[in-house]
């Protein structure tokens, strides 16, 4: 699950993380009466103004505004909300700016320099270790960074048995170039970074840019979290956090229906039970020439109702050519499932794409024969290859 950036500094501030201080809010007066409230509780007289979208590149893209008065912030507001964002990461309508974020401005003058630095946490699958990366040149180009001068991206590997160690933290803080007072403040923020990460069942923090202030503290400035959703049914309290109007409405009806679903770009939808099914059906649909549009998983109860519930969200796509349903009948009989798909297919009325049905397991003849003599546009096929070569027929 993707965090607002409010959402995960708020969380990041749970866990005694040093944030920038902000208020979230959805319309203009709001915004006029938070930054009043900052006003008061900070002290800071400049305000920063920050569209919330589920993309990065906002900064490149007229998402975040300086005000340097309270009528400023109304102003700014009123037209940043409402408006369609455009960020080298968003698609390229843009993304509507439902709401945004008052905060206080941390880039004030002082006694030594700001510093913008990158820092992430993310789990390193393949070494199934956290890794933290990190670098002196955080900020807003941080992927040109990545590109031509990776060196100057370090990485610290988190051993998960004995957790984070006082001499990794000090090693980061010192290849970011900190001395005294800044060092110190570093080193103490990566424990509690970390801390958080791993209190949150996060798989992801990626804070730029992570701020050195003027007068050398070290503070959040923007977040960007993700939280294993595996992981959520121990955080009922973050339930809340979820925006679905950054989701993709189909997957979210599929999501509600208890169906495994995955939208993509191809032409030839699919249904099966199994992931590891589902998959290699993706696989023989490519084989074949096609390519998938959407990865479903009905799950081991393919009955009538699911398979219909499946149809109608595969059918929303209208790139879909055909339809391949790849059913293992284990626990479910296959003439049980081959029976749901004929009355879905009739229950629904308006199904103009070639369907190739697969059973195969418990009562798969059976099966056959009642897809065969159902008269609807429905090819059966008994193996794998079969299926593949008819995939192949309708898509030619
Ligand atoms: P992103 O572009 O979507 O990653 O948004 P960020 O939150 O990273 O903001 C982009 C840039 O805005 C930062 O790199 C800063 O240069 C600038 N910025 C963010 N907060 C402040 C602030 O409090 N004061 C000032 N002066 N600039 C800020
Ligand atoms: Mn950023």
């Amino acid at each position: 699950m993707n965090l607002h950036e409010y959402q995960g500094k708020e969380i990041l501030a749970s866990y005694g993380v040093s944030t920038q201080k902000g208020i979230v809010v959805s319309n203009a007066d709001d915004a006029f009466a938070a930054a009043k409230k900052l006003n008061k509780e900070t002290g800071t007289e400049v305000y920063v103004i920050k569209a919330q979208i589920h993309a990065g590149g906002r900064g490149k893209g007229g998402g975040v505004k300086i005000a340097k008065s309270l009528d400023e912030v109304k102003e700014i507001a009123e037209k940043m909300i409402g408006m369609m964002l455009i960020t080298p990461q968003t698609p390229p309508e843009g993304k509507k700016v439902r709401k945004i974020l008052i905060a206080e401005d941390v880039y004030y003058p002082g006694e030594s320099e700001t510093k913008e630095f990158y820092i992430s946490i993310l789990l390193d699958r393949k070494n199934c270790k956290n890794i933290i990366m990190y670098s002196t040149e955080g900020g807003m180009d941080i992927e040109k960074v990545a590109e031509t001068t990776p060196e100057l991206i370090f990485k610290e590997t988190v051993n998960p048995t004995i957790g984070l160690q006082k001499f990794q933290a000090r090693q980061i803080a010192f290849n970011l170039g900190l001395k005294g007072e800044a060092f110190k403040d570093m080193t103490k923020f990566i424990f509690s970074l970390y801390r958080a990460y791993v209190k949150s069942d996060s798989s992801l923090f990626e804070i730029n840019p992570l701020l050195k202030t003027s007068d050398d503290k070290i503070i959040v400035v923007d977040s960007k979290v993700t939280i294993d959703n595996n992981a959520l049914f121990r955080h009922p309290d973050y339930s809340d956090l979820r925006d679905l109007t950054e989701e993709n409405p189909v997957e979210v009806e599929a999501d509600k229906a208890g169906l495994n679903y995955i939208d993509l770009d191809g032409n030839v939808g699919c249904m099966v039970n199994g992931a590891g099914l589902a998959m290699a059906t993706m696989d023989l649909i490519k084989q074949a020439g096609g390519s998938p549009s959407n990865f479903l998983d009905v799950g081991g109860t393919a009955d009538a109702e699911r398979v219909e519930k499946g149809f109608r969200i595969i059918l929303k796509d209208p790139s879909v050519k055909a339809i391949l349903i790849n059913i293992f009948g284990g626990i479910v009989r296959c003439d049980r499932v081959a029976n749901g798909i004929v009355e879905a297919y009739k229950n629904i009325k308006n199904i103009n794409v070639p369907i190739i049905v697969r059973l195969q397991g418990t009562n798969s003849d059976i099966a056959k024969e009642i897809i065969d003599n159902s008269n609807l546009n429905v090819l059966s096929a008994i193996d794998f290859k079969e299926a593949a070569d008819k995939v192949q027929e309708v898509i030619n």
